[in-house]
């Protein structure tokens, strides 16, 4: 597949609005570059203390397999597993948990929320889903869990699979709509087409999933003005409970990345940020026609007070996180760690009967703060209250000169308890939330 960018020219310098290469989402404080091999010790000290009252657990599995490899994609995917490979990953996934399971840190907690993504979860057999579930429900029961999120590719669901998924426990159903041209698709490298979304929705719909969300993607590779506008209006025809936007973002370990540099180009064949976030505005604005509420920078939800994003929430409030599986991100007491992101260590570290632990870091609770401060921004707004009870600060006064420099933007708003966004603002907080950093974490690049 080549892409639009297949005349080599000379590199233009980039504008400020131009999308560059690089990670624009941010997912997690102090930035990933921050987290250290030689810090992996302190996991174990982690894993070792009772959990402080009142901690959520969530778990977290990855299953890093696909059929394609869209050209955006940034994840830890294979599309070249065989069946004997994925089963032999799926049982040193769970004996990972075994290893999780024995620790003091359980305390005799039960996840109050699981999340199977990936890669494409949906990819799995239906005998090695329903294997997977008993097994990991026998190890670590979720029995009382909220909710069980699960992510899928839509051309590799089937109403069987779909009827095994529903069977499992899983109450929110994502799938990887993106868009819903099939020229778009192809063009991005994705295996799906659109008459594939419509068929996976309505079984799913048939099944009763308690709630059922569907990602797009702002500013796909060749993506129009008139195709976003179709895709919106395609989107609230089939009503889902809640949708994700995301705005496209090109990072270094991406096809479309590989072949900007080989063709010489800084500029990515995408939107530039100006246009994806003016697409954004626009889908938020027809969805809340629709009758459906912005819930944070990515969502908007059909019912707010049924619909929620448990997952998301409790993260963001620093909950636990058993991640299992390569590359996943854990948090426990404290301490953020990360699994071994190639294949084969991952595999190594678990048959030697280890955990494959990667890289850790356990941040001051000056860095806790801001965490959270940066992620509970990205719902468009903070209490000050929250920060006051948890951590003694009140964060109109710790972070004066940012907040002011918001408002002066016409960003950010005070209401009583309330620090809130505006709607331009939350169109850019991966941007905005910068400004509440560390300066020595202001420039990091965030892989
Ligand atoms: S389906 Fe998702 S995880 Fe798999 S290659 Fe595409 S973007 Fe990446």
């Amino acid at each position: 597949m080549t892409l639009a960018i297949a005349e080599a020219r000379p590199a233009a310098k980039p504008a400020e609005k131009d999308t560059t290469v690089g990670n624009y989402f941010v997912s997690n404080y102090p930035p990933f570059s921050f987290w250290k091999p030689e810090r992996v010790p302190e996991v174990a000290a982690a894993l070792g203390r009772a959990p402080a009252p009142g901690t959520k657990l969530g778990l977290y599995l990855h299953i890093p397999f696909c059929r394609k490899r869209c050209h955006f994609c940034y994840f830890k995917v294979y599309t070249d597993k065989d069946s004997t490979a994925i089963k032999g990953y799926l049982e040193l996934a769970l004996q990972e948990l075994e290893l999780y399971a024995k620790q003091p840190f359980i305390g005799g907690r039960k996840p109050q929320f699981v999340y199977f993504g990936g890669g494409t979860p949906s990819y799995l057999s239906e005998s090695q889903l329903q294997h997977l579930a008993d097994r990991m429900k026998a190890i670590l029961s979720w029995d009382e869990a909220e909710e069980v999120t699960f992510e899928c590719e839509p051309g590799t669901l089937t109403d069987h699979k779909l009827k095994v998924i529903r069977e499992i426990g899983v109450t929110r159903l994502s799938l990887g709509v993106e868009n819903f041209s099939d020229h778009i698709l192809e063009i991005n490298g994705r295996a799906h087409r659109s008459r594939e979304i419509r068929r996976a929705y309505h079984f799913a719909r048939e099944l009763e999933f308690p709630q059922i969300n569907i990602d797009l993607i702002a500013g796909m590779v060749e993506e129009t003005e008139e195709n976003w506008r179709d895709c919106v209006r395609q989107t609230i025809e089939l009503a889902p409970d809640s949708v994700t936007i995301y705005q496209m973002e090109v990072p270094y370990n991406t096809h479309i990345y590989q072949e900007m540099k080989a063709q010489g180009r800084l500029v990515a064949p995408v939107a530039d940020w100006q246009t994806k976030r003016g697409w954004v505005r626009y889908a938020f604005a027809e969805l809340e026609q629709a009758g459906y509420t912005v819930a944070s920078g990515y969502t908007v939800v059909k019912d707010s007070k049924r619909t929620h994003f448990v997952y998301r929430d409790s993260l963001w409030q620093g909950a636990d996180l058993i991640g299992l599986g390569v590359a996943s991100f854990s948090h426990v007491g404290g301490t953020h760690f990360q699994n071994e992101h190639d294949f084969e260590p991952y595999v190594a570290r678990l048959r030697e009967g280890r955990l494959p632990l990667y890289r850790a870091l356990t941040p001051t609770d000056e860095e806790r703060l801001i965490r959270e401060l940066a992620l509970q921004f990205k719902l468009g707004r903070i209490s000050r209250a929250y920060f006051q009870q948890k951590f003694g600060v009140d964060v109109l006064t710790r972070f004066a000169e940012p907040v002011a420099r918001l408002k002066s933007q016409g960003a950010l708003e005070v209401e009583g308890d309330w620090l809130r966004l505006t709607r331009e603002g939350l169109l850019e907080v991966d941007k905005l939330v910068h400004e509440f950093f560390l300066p020595e974490h202001r420039t990091a690049r965030y892989a």
